[in-house]
This record gives structure tokens, C-alpha cells and sequence, in this order.
């Protein structure tokens, strides 16, 4: 039986969803056949929530991530948790990925440094941990090859990915990258990846799909993606749901870590 995933939401987080409603979306995104839900940590204590709300429901996976704006010139000092610590956490229920990690010069008060230590303590991470990465990439893909060179086993997904048709050539000449599409797609005109190489997202409660704009996103709307895409690819809909889901597990592991206790 063939199903859709969202490998990228923030359904876990407070400050954009009341338990209820999260509830509720989950419901509705199984119905709508969105079968696997990612939710993506972005700083130590959000990625434990991430944690919890996955191993309070099925088929609901979570990733540990510092996003690189943590380290902004206007933020407080980040504080990173220990590496016992994450041990301890990682003890709890296995994470299927680090992430969002990456650079992100975009903001005037980036601390271009601060990042790329930081990014390289996450791929350090990953890689002791043999996870792949969720990749948060933008106005810094020159610096984001040079420091993900010094890992040739890294393997992750460009999410949300918004630069050039050249950019993105260059992120498909590497093995195990995928490329996450989502509702920014659909109303925009970036390059479109092969579908081989696509991941479905939905960065809920952000990006919200053509036709739901001005309201809140939720998983349940990878449909809408997907459907945009067999569209945009000429692929029928069954095609594009199969591969973007053999893309998902194949990255992420999802029918084997999960939720399930380590
Ligand atoms: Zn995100």
C-alpha cells in the first residue's frame, strides 16, 4: 500500500501549534494518506519536545537540530547541550536525522563563523551517530560544499531548497542528497529536481501550498504538493507518491528506528 510523507514539519512546537490542533492534524494528515510525519527540531530543548511528541504517536518521527540562525548576532548566546546529554536523549527514542543544521547568511546579524563551527560540530554528530542530515541552506551554499567536503559520508536532504538551476546541479552530482520540495514550489519558479531525487515536505506551519495560501500549513497538504508535482513532471500521481516515499525511507530509515524505544 503506497503512502505519502512529510519529512519536514514543526507540528511539535508550541509557539505555532496548541496540542489540540497538532492532534487534530495528525488525524488529518493519515486520512489524506500523509501516512509518516518528520517533525524538526531547531535548538536543543525544541528538538526534545520533537522527541516526545513522536513517541506519544505512531508513525510520528522526530530529528535533533540547531538551526543555524540560533547563532544570530541578536539571539542569546546559544547553549549547546553536552554530548552526555544528547546521549541521554538519544537513549530515549533514536532520532531518524540532524537537523535542520546548516548556514543561513540571509539576516544582516548572521555570525558567519559561529555557523560554520556549529554546522561542523552537527556533521561531527551526525557522523558518530550514523544519521543522515537535514540540511537548512540559504545565500551560503559556496561555504556549505566547502565544509560538508570534509565529510564525504555525509548523506541528507537540501530542505526547502531556493537558489539556482546551477546550484542545484551541483547538489544532484552527490550521491544520497535529496532535495526537499514544498508549498513555496508551487506558487514560485525554482528549478524542479528529478523526481529520483525528491523528498516531499511541507515545513508546516510555514510555506503554505497553492490552493490553501493565507492559511496555516499542515502535513495533510503534501497532498496538494504531490499532486502539483505530477503536474509540473508529467508523472501520474501514483509514480510520484511511490518514489518520493522510497526517497523518504531510503534516507531516513523509517519503517526500522521510528518512534520505537532504542
Ligand atoms: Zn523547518
Amino acid at each position: 500500500m503506497s503512502y505519502l510523507i512529510d519529512t519536514h514539519c514543526h507540528l511539535h512546537d508550541r509557539q505555532f501549534f496548541e496540542t489540540e490542533q497538532a492532534e487534530e492534524m495528525v488525524k488529518s494528515a493519515f486520512k489524506n494518506g500523509v501516512k509518516k510525519i518528520v517533525c524538526i527540531g531547531t535548538d536543543p530543548d525544541d528538538s526534545l519536545v520533537a522527541r516526545d511528541f513522536a513517541v506519544s504517536h505512531e508513525n510520528v518521527f522526530w530529528t535533533y537540530g540547531i538551526h543555524p540562525e540560533e547563532t544570530n548576532k541578536d539571539r542569546k548566546p546559544l547553549k549547546l547541550a553536552s554530548l552526555e546529554e544528547i546521549k541521554k536523549a538519544f537513549s530515549t527514542s533514536r532520532p531518524v536525522a540532524i537537523g535542520e543544521v546548516g548556514l543561513d547568511y540571509h539576516d544582516e546579524v548572521h555570525d558567519r563563523d559561529a555557523q560554520i563551527k556549529l554546522f561542523n560540530e552537527m556533521l561531527q554528530l551526525a557522523k558518530d551517530n550514523d544519521l543522515p542530515l537535514s540540511f537548512h541552506v540559504r545565500n551560503a551554499f559556496d561555504d556549505f560544499f566547502a565544509v560538508v567536503k570534509n565529510f564525504p559520508e555525509v548523506r541528507g536532504v537540501v530542505h526547502s531548497f531556493t537558489d539556482s538551476k546551477k546550484t542545484l546541479k551541483k547538489i544532484l552530482e552527490k550521491t544520497d542528497f535529496y532535495v526537499g520540495v514544498n508549498g513555496l514550489a508551487t506558487y514560485s519558479t525554482l528549478p524542479t529536481p528529478p523526481l529520483e531525487k525528491i523528498l516531499l515536505e511541507t515545513d508546516a506551519p510555514f510555506l503554505t501550498p497553492i490552493p490553501f495560501r493565507g492559511i496555516i500549513n499542515e502535513p495533510a497538504y503534501i497532498y496538494n504538493i504531490a499532486e502539483w508535482l505530477t503536474k509540473k513532471l508529467e508523472i501520474d500521481f501514483e509514480t510520484i507518491k511511490k518514489v518520493t516515499t522510497d526517497n523518504a525511507e531510503q534516507l531516513f530509515h523509517l519503517s526500522d528506528s521510528g518512534n520505537s524505544k532504542a
